[in-house]
């Protein structure tokens, strides 16, 4: 059994719910449809227990970025019949991927080619993809996503790829930037990969910070972590 603490439990409640009206709010003004926008509430750091609560308070799809950790907590909470669906939104090693695959649902954040075997390879049902898109300025040292210009090549390779399943893109708003901006261009990238995968539909985009403007920009997945979990402890 797992236990959860009922003041945790009442806590995470609380801030689920202002993060569901966030998002209902985000909809209503961009003339969307809050069926539209899912919640996938992103855990790392925090104990399974949270996970457990998180699932009891409607949660379906959570988001873990560093493989060691995502994979315990998904085999803690599978034992006692806990099975969310599992978004891997972490950098990815092409040696750790096959072992991602296990355990994750969805891999957001594929951003080269070199991941597509190993992921097909560890996937004991199909895994969905997401291509992570690098929205940092060209030519800067970007920490990871694909470069647009390399996403139609990368895309072509995922839907071609046995085993997996490419549902669509994944950014982060990079620091220092306007979100709304960067978000537009977000916006664009995917319209051109509409054109050629009709298919890949899922724009995982916004965090606590910036939901809103990802929403507007036609998000239909949100990865909130620290407005429905608090701050997280240090990186040690
Ligand atoms: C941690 C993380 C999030 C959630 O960030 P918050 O600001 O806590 O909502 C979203 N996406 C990625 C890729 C992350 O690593």
């Amino acid at each position: 059994m797992i236990e959860i603490d009922p003041a945790r439990r009442a806590e995470l409640a609380a801030r689920l719910d202002v993060v569901r009206e966030r998002i209902a709010q985000a909809c209503a003004s961009a003339g969307r449809s809050a069926e539209e926008v899912t919640l996938v509430v992103v855990t790392k750091f925090f104990p399974a227990a949270d996970v457990a609560a998180l699932v009891e308070l409607g949660v379906t799809e959570v988001g873990e970025n560093r493989h060691q950790e995502a994979e315990a907590k998904a085999a803690e909470l599978a034992a006692v019949g806990i099975r969310p669906r599992w978004h891997f939104i972490g950098g990815l090693q092409s040696n750790k991927a096959g072992a991602v695959a296990r355990y994750a649902d969805v891999v957001e954040s594929v951003d080269r080619a070199k991941l597509l075997a190993p992921l097909a390879r560890g996937a004991t049902r199909e895994v969905e993809v997401l291509l992570q898109v690098s929205l940092d300025p060209p030519g800067s040292d970007h920490r990871s996503g694909v470069a647009p210009a390399d996403l139609a090549a990368l895309a072509e390779q995922a839907a071609a790829t046995a085993g997996l399943r490419l549902r669509g893109l994944m950014a982060v708003a990079p620091l220092g930037e306007d979100p709304a901006a960067a978000f537009a261009r977000l916006a664009r990238i995917r319209a051109d990969l509409l054109a050629v995968h009709p298919e890949a539909t899922v724009l995982s985009a916004g965090m606590s910070g910036d939901l809103e403007h990802a929403v507007a920009h036609g998000a239909t997945h949100v990865r909130v972590g620290s407005a429905v979990l608090g701050s997280r402890p240090a990186v040690k």
